[in-house]
């Protein structure tokens, strides 16, 4: 068994765990990274990236049928499952190489298998122990499955890209983001959808207004949401699934699809065993350099349980690299982080939710526009979109800024940036708008909201 004397072993080669390993490797240390499944974690196999092309793949129903309103004409267009999924594994093949020669070309070495801690500077992988100063682990998450009879029958956000056949009736249960995603995917490429929620409101965290403007517009695509609602079993219907509701009604159902949240990936590495301290949710419990309780031992990303964002595990690996190999100058700062929701139409998000800012200020001012768009006069599509604003009163500064419409994560990344730059509402004003367009609106919105 080789004794290797590392700078750094990173456990986990997802999002944080291969931009820590290639900017460490780049500084001049000594890197080994392993990894037990396809290079590039969660977001480039299972998440972000299939998850996205299959949206864009969605998306074309709705514009061959819109297309009509702007004097196209064209054959009812059928969806050949097997091809999308096809060349979405040439390409999610394509980025795993990317990883690797990523790795390779700034001088880390990658050890494929199942790592685990052996002590506070030993990691044991396919059978070799390597000795390091610094261990980060950056395992990432799984998919909380809820117990219920029958619920080994159902399938996770992990399995879906690869679902073998398309899910003509699909049950999705769940309400946080990636839930509302699979169930907008899905009925864009044609399934019949139910989604399952058991709290009274999609998307927990978000916006309220936006989260009921969303179910809406959802529902007008075709989603059956049934919020208040949970799943009592699963089991066997000839080739089906019967799925039995708390209420007592009956679904039938190719697939069941669980979206229940994930918890940390923490199980099995001989964390407890060498000192780790784990939070309640089995996540790596971190300080503000992201050191486990062991000091040796950092964690970033999904296993620390903070935010479920590749941008937010690629930043804390930066943090930690910059502290332990560089000048330790770089900050992260969990205020204002964008992020989109993939729905149909997206969601696009940045600051604070109303609920949030009346919670945190003296006094808030909020502003919303809800319209149908240029496109839509034409495309018969009967797709709304709200944007909403709110200002914390004593400051004029914009703290929060939802959309629900079509791009909205391009529309708020760019907003974001002014958001961060402390932006007014009067800065806002002052902002000639783009016309037309859809992301004028966020400028030109004059009169606040009386509630
Ligand atoms: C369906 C879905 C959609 C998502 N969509 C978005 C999105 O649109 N935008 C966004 O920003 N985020 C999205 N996310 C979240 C994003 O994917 C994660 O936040 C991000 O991947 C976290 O990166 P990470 O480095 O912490 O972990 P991961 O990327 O999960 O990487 C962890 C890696 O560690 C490996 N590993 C685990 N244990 C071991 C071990 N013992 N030994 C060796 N290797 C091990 C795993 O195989 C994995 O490759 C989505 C997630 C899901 C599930």
């Amino acid at each position: 068994m080789a004794d290797q004397e590392l700078d750094l072993f990173v456990i986990g080669a997802g999002s944080g765990g291969v931009r820590a390993a290639r900017m460490a490797a780049q500084r001049g240390a000594k890197v080994a990274v392993a990894e037990m499944a396809a290079l590039g974690g969660t977001c480039v196999n299972l998440g972000c990236i299939p998850k996205k092309l299959y949206s864009y793949a969605a998306h074309y129903a709705e514009a061959f049928e819109e297309s009509h309103g702007f004097g196209w004409s064209a054959q009812a267009p059928t969806l050949d499952w097997a091809l999308l999924k096809a060349n979405r594994a040439v390409e999610i093949r394509r980025l795993n190489d990317v990883y690797g020669a990523v790795l390779e070309g700034a001088g880390a070495r990658l050890v494929c298998g199942r790592a685990r801690l052996v002590s506070a500077h030993e990691v044991e992988v396919a059978g070799e122990r390597f000795r390091a100063r610094h261990i980060l682990v950056a395992t990432g998450g799984r998919p909380a499955m809820p117990e219920v009879p029958g619920g080994e029958r159902a399938v996770s956000s992990n399995h879906r890209v690869d679902l073998p056949d398309f899910p003509r009736r699909l049950v999705v249960v769940g309400g946080g983001y990636i839930a509302c995603e699979m169930a907008s995917i899905f009925r864009g490429l044609g399934a019949e959808v139910t989604q399952l929620v058991r709290a009274s409101r999609l998307l927990r965290g978000f916006d309220d207004d936006i989260a009921a403007f969303l179910a809406v517009e959802m529902g007008k695509k075709g989603v059956d949401i049934r919020l208040g609602m949970h799943l009592q079993h699963v089991e066997p219907d000839g080739t089906r699934l019967r799925v039995a509701l708390h209420d007592g009604q009956v679904l039938t159902a190719d697939t069941v699809l669980y979206a229940t949240g994930r918890v940390a990936n923490t199980h099995g590495l001989g964390l407890e065993e060498v000192g780790v301290t784990l939070g309640p949710r089995g996540q790596i419990v971190v300080d503000d350099g992201y050191h486990a309780s062991v000091p040796s031992i950092l964690a970033v990303g999904d296993v620390t349980d903070r935010m479920q964002l590749t941008p937010v595990a690629l930043a804390e690996a930066m943090v930690v690299v910059d502290r332990l190999f560089g000048k330790g100058q770089r900050q992260m700062d969990y205020e204002f982080i964008p992020t989109a929701v993939f729905t149909h139409p997206n969601i696009g998000t940045v600051g604070w939710t109303q609920r949030e800012a009346r919670e945190r200020l003296p006094a808030v001012r909020t502003y919303q526009s809800e319209f149908r768009s240029l496109k839509h006069t034409l495309s018969g599509s009967s797709e709304r979109t709200l944007m909403k604003l709110v200002v914390d009163d004593a400051s004029d500064r914009v703290v929060g800024l939802h959309m629900v419409g079509a791009e909205a994560g391009e529309t708020v990344q760019g907003f974001a940036v002014a958001m961060k730059a402390g932006a007014t509402k009067a800065h806002f004003d002052a902002t000639l708008g783009i016309h037309p367009t859809v992301a004028e609106e966020f400028v030109t919105m004059r009169e606040p909201q009386k509630r």
